[in-house]
């Protein structure tokens, strides 16, 4: 016997209808391109994603066409998330830090047949533009533009196309398992790989990140997703927005410290997302042009290991609750949220800050394990580690038309991660399995010796590599970035290590360098490190 309820598919333009029904005048700001600010709200976005999906439809696309954007934050990039998947399209979101060859690998495969992009990549899309084949509009996310004229034969703009759209246009019902949109990984090995998601899982996904214990976005927030949109759909804000009806705040191309402050004081921002290298800048801005960031509730930072010390920073300096979150592409992102349970409420305060620096506990919807080298359960007693593998609603089964049959073990996808599961859930990477230091058969965690390194008062950033060792095959080496106007010393580094860890696992040696360099979502390149620091141990 079946249930006798309902059954409507869970498809995104449910959430724009939403939103525009109920939450119409909750305001949305945009940083646009040249820096300038417009006030939209949902109601205006979800016309105007209307009209864009009515004008798409007349440029001849077959379903599930491919429609690719180079853009930052903004109302445009919102606009098209809805009327490209509303439409039945596929919303393809580029990475714009990625190299040109990346790029024209990635809309090559993708076979983008449309590409928007923000005047910020004029240049790039000139360049790009007779290695895209299969793009048969290219359309600038603004008004005519007489620079992408010159640069761009036969350039498009988005002002006009949208006005080609008609006003009633109704969005269409179909299976919600339909492809919804695409996003490659930035992928540190061979080319990158598309992570498919369907309409199902996206809405999935924003009931999962809207419960009270994942992100819980809410009516109440001004949210300000500073991960890209670019980037794993900003970890799905866009649409657990329009389900939550929040106000938005989109900051476009300038992701600095000064501008972040800006926006957090300008607009009321009560909860920001984004990586712990956005979060360095925002508070050493903050700090020096004194902002208190008065109106700042929550952070939810995730993409790399959040330091100790950033969320210390926050609580005690900005009364801002940090909660730790760990995802990746595969899982649309959200796989953990550091947020406590009624028992911890019980410990004294200390313990109680030290249980919310790990990476947090599945929702329901995501579930993790880890195994041995044979794929053999490991115990979750907080301490054994193990590779870490998920399954889940809005975790990817294979990636975007690549022969990959043996992806899945037994249902579960394999993170690359290294990790501790405790008894509760909670979950602690160690490190990306191909990062952890392996000394003399003993495993050392990078993450941990950095979370150490960088609460160093004297130091801007630093990076932890193994390299290769005459006796212990592997130690760990401190790349340290030293603060402005900071001169420490090697020993002084190393004795920072002191009491914190074992000493057979303090770094052997500090290399100071300018910069650590970053690759296209903003993760530090391991292996270019260690390419270069390779002799540093055995020269
Ligand atoms: P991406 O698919 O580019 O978002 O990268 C996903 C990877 O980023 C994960 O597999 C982790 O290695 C890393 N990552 C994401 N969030 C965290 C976190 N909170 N702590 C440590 N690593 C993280």
């Amino acid at each position: 016997m079946l249930g006798q309820m309902m059954t409507q598919p869970l498809l995104i333009s449910s959430l724009i209808d939403h939103a525009e029904r109920y939450h119409g005048q909750t305001e949305i700001y945009s940083v646009e391109t040249d820096g300038s600010v417009t006030e939209t709200n949902w109601a205006q976005v979800a016309q105007n994603a209307r009209k864009l999906a009515s004008a798409l439809s007349k440029l001849g696309l077959g379903p599930q066409d491919r429609i690719g954007t180079l853009a930052w934050n903004n109302r445009r990039h919102l606009e098209i998330y809805y009327a490209t998947s509303g439409a039945g399209y596929v919303c393809h979101t580029v990475n714009p830090r990625l190299f040109p060859e990346q790029l024209t690998y990635i809309i090559n495969h993708a076979k983008d047949r449309v590409l928007f992009f923000d005047a910020t990549f004029i240049p790039l899309v000139a360049a790009l533009h007779e290695h895209l084949s299969e793009v048969s509009h290219f359309v600038l996310m603004g008004p005519r533009n007489e620079d992408a004229i010159a640069q761009i034969p036969g350039v498009e703009f988005y002002d006009e196309l949208i006005e080609t759209g008609d006003d009633d246009f109704r969005w269409p019902s179909f299976d919600e398992n339909t492809a919804s949109s695409l996003c490659y990984t930035s992928g540190t090995t061979g080319n990158p790989k598309g992570v498919l998601y369907s309409h199902r899982s996206t809405v999935l996904h924003s009931f999962g990140s809207n419960t009270r214990d994942v992100i819980g976005f809410s009516a109440m927030d001004v949210v300000m997703p500073v991960v890209p949109m670019f980037h794993v759909n900003a970890w799905g804000s866009p649409y657990a927005c329009a389900m939550s009806g929040s106000r938005m705040v989109l900051p476009g191309p300038g992701l600095h410290g000064e501008a972040l402050v800006k926006l957090v004081d300008a607009y009321g921002v009560t909860l920001a997302m984004g990586v712990p290298t956005i979060w360095q800048g925002l508070l050493a801005h903050a700090e020096k042009s004194g902002s208190k960031l008065a109106s700042l509730n929550r952070t939810v930072i995730g993409g790399a290991a959040c330091p100790p010390s950033m969320i210390e920073t926050f609580r005690e300096a900005y009364g801002v609750d940090t909660v730790h979150a760990w995802g990746m592409s595969e899982m649309s992102p959200l796989g953990t949220t550091n947020n406590p349970l009624a028992k911890h409420f019980e410990l004294p305060l200390e313990e109680q800050h030290k249980l919310r620096e790990s990476q947090g506990r599945p929702p329901y919807g995501v579930e993790l394990k880890i195994v041995d080298d044979d794929g053999k359960d490991l115990p979750h007693d907080g301490v054994t580690q193990g590779d870490l593998l998920v399954r889940g609603h809005w975790v990817l089964d294979s990636y975007f038309q690549m022969q990959d049959e043996d992806l899945l073990q037994d249902g579960w996808f394999a993170t690359g991660d290294v990790a501790t599961l405790d008894p509760d859930g909670y979950m602690t990477i160690r490190d990306r399995s191909k990062d952890i230091i392996k000394s003399g058969g003993e495993w050392i965690s990078s993450v941990e010796l950095e979370n150490i390194a960088v609460a160093h008062p004297q130091l801007a950033t630093a990076a932890v590599v193994g390299v290769p060792h005459p006796k212990w095959d592997e130690r760990p080496l401190l790349v340290a970035v030293k603060a402005e106007g900071s001169d420490p010393t090697e020993e002084e580094l190393l004795a920072f290590f002191d009491g914190k860890i074992a000493k057979w696992q303090v770094p052997d040696k500090v290399v100071f360098v300018d910069a650590l360099p970053l690759n296209a979502t903003g993760k530090v390149l391991k292996r270019n490190l260690r390419a270069d620091f390779e002799d540093a141990l055995t020269g």
